[in-house]
């Protein structure tokens, strides 16, 4: 397939480029030339041939951090008080909704939250799911799920010790299981991690247990909240991120969620390991936990990447959160430069994609670089070069402007238009089963 008229931004590592009347050559799941239009067109006459009808063409967006089983949160009441902070937020919503989701709650929350992906061009993303009373086979319907909607994702299932022994043991199991099942049956566009929920809902013993069936590469919520903080000093006289080092837990593979609260010695040890640290500005504003000290990790040399929490799957208005917070926090607006956003969002992000997806790169334009492409129908109306690019994307995107999206090769929009997931089907069940969901959760 020989994409035309295009005007790629290619985010190439070295130096971004911005490359007008150019042209993009896929090949299966692959980039395999890049150049001018009419030299490509001359070169490979019989390709097929997508007109970008002048459209920014672009790597699809790669969210680090989220959660498809929030799906049916949308809209839903809580009975009593309003919720007073994070340690309040969880119990009285997310461990009332996960409780009462079902293996169908679970494929479709995934496929709402992937059709909403495919619409705002967000072609990779870590998922950390949990459903305590439905865990055996919920990562292979997630898995399900990813492959109906063509995108790539990395799964995992929280485990947490918060519903007795034998569920947080049924959620060692499901990481395991799909761990194994992928190894057997490699999928270029699936990967696993293994899920663990916080700190503070995990004993000594579940860690050990976990490490002792896992090597290396977890995906766990890191001091979102001081509570995590607390907790793990009463439960072991040791700091979050100093605790899960004790049980080698950390790491270039594992992913540590939020790091909101954590201490100068923690930054030191995330970056020893090269342990990511993933950003969630728009959820760390909802739940009221602080803005992220990401301006001191990455001066410490941790490497973080860019997450959305569950939010929807519009990755630049997680760029906008990340530009705006840090701003506002620390009331100087040189915080948090466009630049620095772009650099977590995507060199960052992408690199800790390819942790998990190494056979390819992801997150640029280049020969042999997986073809996953968004063509992108924004009209600069002042000057666009490489260097302001971020500040565009911040100021001028909209994710709505995402008219296709192409991810392995693979298109899943055209002109707006779905082609690998019935979106009014997937609408219409989902609103039927949050209903229920809603109703058994505060039954
Ligand atoms: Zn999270």
């Amino acid at each position: 397939m020989l994409i035309t008229n295009a005007t790629l931004i290619t985010w190439k590592p070295t130096g971004n480029e911005i490359l007008e009347k150019h042209a993009l050559l896929v090949d299966g799941d692959r980039i395999t030339a890049l150049g001018p239009a009419a030299e490509l067109e001359r070169q490979y006459p019989s390709a097929e041939r997508l007109d970008a009808r002048g459209q920014l063409v672009m790597p699809g967006n790669i969210c680090a951090h989220t959660h498809f089983y929030g799906a049916f949160s949308r809209g839903m009441a809580i009975p009593g008080t309003p919720l007073k902070d994070f340690p309040d937020i969880l119990e009285r919503l997310w461990w009332k909704l996960d409780k009462a989701l079902t293996l169908e709650d679970v494929r479709y929350s995934a496929l709402v939250c992937l059709a909403d992906a495919v619409k705002h061009g967000t072609t990779t993303l870590f998922d950390h799911h949990a459903s305590p009373g439905a865990i055996e086979g919920s990562l292979g319907v997630i898995a399900e799920a990813v492959g109906q909607a063509g995108l790539r994702a990395c799964l995992c299932y929280e485990v947490t010790d918060r519903d007795g022994e034998a569920l947080s043991q049924a959620g060692i199991v499901e990481n395991v299981r799909f761990t194994r099942a992928l190894a057997e049956q490699p999928n270029p566009k699936l990967a696993a991690t293994f899920g663990l929920h916080a700190s503070l809902t995990l004993s000594d013993r579940t860690l050990a247990a976990c490490r002792v069936v896992h090597d290396e590469g977890f995906h766990i919520h890191v001091a979102e909240h001081e509570a995590d903080e607390y907790d793990s000093l009463q439960k072991s006289g040791r700091r979050v991120v100093d605790r899960l080092n004790e049980f080698g837990l950390l790491g270039p593979r594992t992913i540590a969620a939020h790091c909101v609260h954590i201490d100068a010695r923690e930054m030191e040890w995330l970056k020893d390991t090269g342990t990511w640290v993933t950003h969630q500005p728009r959820s760390n504003m909802n739940n009221a936990v602080g803005a992220a000290p990401v301006e001191d990790m990455l001066r410490v040399g941790v490497r973080v990447a860019l997450g959305n929490d569950g939010f929807s799957n519009a990755m630049w208005d997680e760029w906008k959160a990340a530009y705006f917070i840090h701003k506002l926090a620390h009331r100087d607006p040189r915080r948090a430069n466009g630049a620095m956003v772009a650099d977590i969002a995507v060199g960052n992000t992408a690199a800790l994609a390819r942790e998990f997806f190494p056979e390819a790169s992801l997150g640029v334009l280049a020969p042999g670089a997986y073809a996953d492409l968004i063509f992108v129908d924004y009209h600069a109306t002042t000057p666009l070069t490489a260097g302001n690019l971020p500040w565009h994307i911040i100021f001028g995107f909209e994710n709505s402007m995402v008219t296709t999206t192409i991810c392995g090769g693979q298109v899943l929009m055209k002109d707006r238009r779905l082609l690998t997931l019935d979106e009014a089907e997937i609408t219409a069940k989902s609103r039927e089963l949050a209903q229920k969901v809603w109703a058994r959760a505060y039954a």
